[in-house]
């Protein structure tokens, strides 16, 4: 029995706000526990939220970014359940009326064609505390420092039909929410959590087969393993006759399965209601306007015209458009240098493997895009072969100065002037009469030798366009 994967997504992502998201204690990452919790954190009696502007124009942001209807009026609402890390007793979210609605992102699968998945809403909701097993003995503590921290919980349509495809969703919303600055996306801090959701179906069969949640997967890695583990699990139940209970379920890493965690519960014993605390949250048009007009230019339209206007090829202008600093940075390397297909290929290629092999971002490369668009434009200028391009950035890799500094300092200005290569190669082929007969024998493969000895004489610095040339006219 062939049975077909349906999977839908909903990410947590943290919102990149000084403060939290109803009350004005700070967000950030890895303090002692428990510093960062003021009294509207903590549940208090008597204190009262206020929704943090930032928050709602990043969630707005959103909305317009991923091409959905932002609501000019949403609402918040109480979600009610017990935990100790939830010290109010309830989570504000937003439920019936969530501050953005629809929308779409591109996801792409390597070797697939792109393919566009539904946004079902995205919605504003604070963090609860974190409970902390390993911190003392024989006792839990709460640390309530992400207690209020900015969430926006982007939901997707059960459009996934893959492992990948729910990895690449998940990265393409990673791409998406750190291009327009609402997220640092630092997966490690927990900043992006995906919940799950999967069932199988018959491929005829119209209806969708009960599902089951996996919750809390904070790594692209873990969200498709998690999955392929959980559709092996149902695959199985399903082929040998049984049902597949809706439940939530928790995958553990170290024994590569999942298990159940809790009943699914319903929407209802959440007893979810409007908060009275918090006004019904109206936008206006000059707030979404001027949000708009501050949009960057969006992934999607970044790699079309980087193919359109440079005519880089599609998986290049992907490469170059996977984060924000990278496609900076190959713009100013390509207009400081004047030719984007050299710096594109550089970008990619020998600026890619410095960064890869020293772990470094592309923001902290130790060769900036103006130094390495200097680089290109020597290479471009014939002062540079391709050879010694290479060994200048290695050069400036380490810490050696800017690339003409390097070629002033180690004496590498590539030779083109033809006189003094002619005496060099006269040189050369009086040297080594037996090769110049043998290749007027008809034997055109020493021609190589030939330039290796000319390079070799002038430590590789010889332009190999006119040595070629030189060494045609005189055999
Ligand atoms: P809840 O809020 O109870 O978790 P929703 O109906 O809002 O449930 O759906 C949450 C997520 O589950 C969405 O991403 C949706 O696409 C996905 N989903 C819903 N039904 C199924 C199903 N039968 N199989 C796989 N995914 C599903
Ligand atoms: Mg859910």
């Amino acid at each position: 029995m062939n049975l077909e994967v349906v999977i839908g997504l909903e990410i947590h992502v943290q919102l990149a706000t000084r403060s939290k998201i109803f009350s004005g204690a700070s967000t950030i990452f890895g303090s002692a526990p428990n510093t960062q919790a003021c009294l509207v954190d903590l549940g208090f009696p008597g204190t009262l939220p206020v929704a943090n502007r930032e928050a709602v124009a990043m969630a707005a942001k959103f909305g317009l970014a991923a091409g959905g209807q932002v609501a000019e009026h949403s609402v918040f609402a109480r979600k009610n359940y017990f935990y100790p890390d939830l010290p109010k007793g309830y989570q504000i979210s937003q439920y019936e009326l969530p501050i953005v609605s629809g929308g779409a992102v591109e996801v792409a699968v390597p070797g697939q064609p792109p393919r566009a998945i539904e946004l079902t809403r995205a919605h504003l909701e604070e963090d609860a505390g974190k409970s902390l097993h390993d911190a003392l003995p024989n006792a839990t503590g709460v640390d309530l420092n992400r207690a209020g921290a900015p969430l926006l919980e982007i939901v997707t349509e059960p459009q996934l039909h893959s492992p990948e495809e729910a990895g690449a969703c998940m990265r393409s919303i990673h791409q998406l929410v750190t291009w327009i600055g609402i997220s640092d996306g630092a997966m490690e801090e927990g900043s992006m959590r995906c919940d799950a959701n999967i069932s199988l179906k018959n491929p005829n069969d119209p209806q969708l087969g009960t599902r089951t949640e996996i919750k809390n997967l904070n790594s692209f890695r873990f969200v498709e393993r998690a999955l392929r583990c959980e559709i092996r699990r149902q695959g199985e139940v399903l082929r040998g006759g049984g049902t597949v209970i809706q439940e939530t379920r928790l995958y553990d890493a170290k024994l590569d399965a999942t298990r159940p965690m809790r009943d699914k519960e319903e929407a209802n014993d959440y007893r979810y209601f409007p908060d009275p605390d918090l006004p019904p949250l109206v936008l206006e048009d000059s707030f979404l306007e001027a949000l708009r007009r501050a949009l960057p230019e969006l992934p999607a339209a970044r790699r079309e015209r980087f193919e359109a206007d440079y005519g880089l090829s599609a998986e290049d202008a992907r490469r170059l458009c996977e984060n924000r600093a990278t496609a900076d940075y190959f713009e100013a390397a390509g207009q400081a240098c004047g030719d984007m297909m050299l710096a594109a290929r550089w970008v990619t290629g020998d600026l890619a493997a410095a960064l890869n092999r020293d772990a470094l971002d592309i923001s902290a490369s130790r060769v900036g895009a103006g130094e390495l668009g200097v680089l290109l434009a020597r290479l471009r200028e014939g002062v540079l072969s391709g050879k010694l391009g290479k060994e200048v950035f290695q050069a400036m890799w380490a810490g050696q100065g800017g690339a003409d500094d390097i070629i002033a300092a180690r004496g590498l200005k590539q030779i083109s002037d033809t006189g003094a290569l002619e005496g060099i190669v006269d040189d050369i082929l009086a040297s080594h009469s037996d090769q110049v007969s043998q290749y007027r024998e008809g034997n055109t493969r020493v021609f190589g030798f030939f330039v290796g000895q000319v390079m070799r004489a002038t430590q590789g610095r010889a332009n190999p366009a006119i040595v070629n040339e030189l060494l045609r006219k005189r055999l």
